[in-house]
């Protein structure tokens, strides 16, 4: 089984692996080390010390508290408690639910009906960054994107206890 260096894996996190390269990690079966690698490359980025045990998205990671406590947390710091809760309820949400609103947005002929659908859009209020945005019916329930089974993950797949 192959395994890269971590430089290789810092570049492909940073879309700056030659495309060749690229190709050959794609090929080829995944490196065992591979996931290790990507949460150095991710936890060299953050300012904080808590360990990442999973990454949600490009801004947000379940990190492992001191106390043991797992929480939802934005690289900026800003923490959206239990990962097991929905990080969108810590979130500010912006709402395009009229035509004004929808139309900056999808102007022109790809125009939707706000009759039909909303944009929730999920903002960080530590750093403002743009976490998540949801395309939905009015009134349809927050969607609870991810909630991943730590322990089996890590048990199961990467052959260790957390
Ligand atoms: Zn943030």
């Amino acid at each position: 089984m192959p395994s890269y260096p971590k430089d290789w894996i810092r570049d492909l996190v940073d879309r700056k692996l030659p495309w060749q390269l690229t190709k050959q990690m794609m090929s080829e079966f995944k490196d065992e080390n591979r996931f290790d690698h990507y949460l150095a490359v991710l936890q060299e980025r953050v300012p904080w010390d808590d360990a990442i045990l999973l990454p949600l998205g490009e801004h947000l990671f379940i990190v492992q508290k001191e106390g043991g406590e797992r929480v939802v947390k934005c690289d900026c710091g800003q923490e959206f408690g239990d990962y097991r809760e929905n990080w969108k309820l810590e979130a500010l949400v912006y709402i395009r639910d009229t035509r004004e609103k929808l139309d900056e947005i999808y102007p022109g002929h790809r125009k939707c009906d706000p009759e039909w659908m909303e944009l929730r859009e999920f903002y960080c209020p530590g750093c403002a960054t743009q976490l998540e945005v949801e395309a939905v019916t009015p009134g349809y329930p927050l969607i609870f994107d991810f909630l991943p089974d730590l322990e089996v993950f890590y048990r199961d797949w990467l052959g260790r206890e957390l």
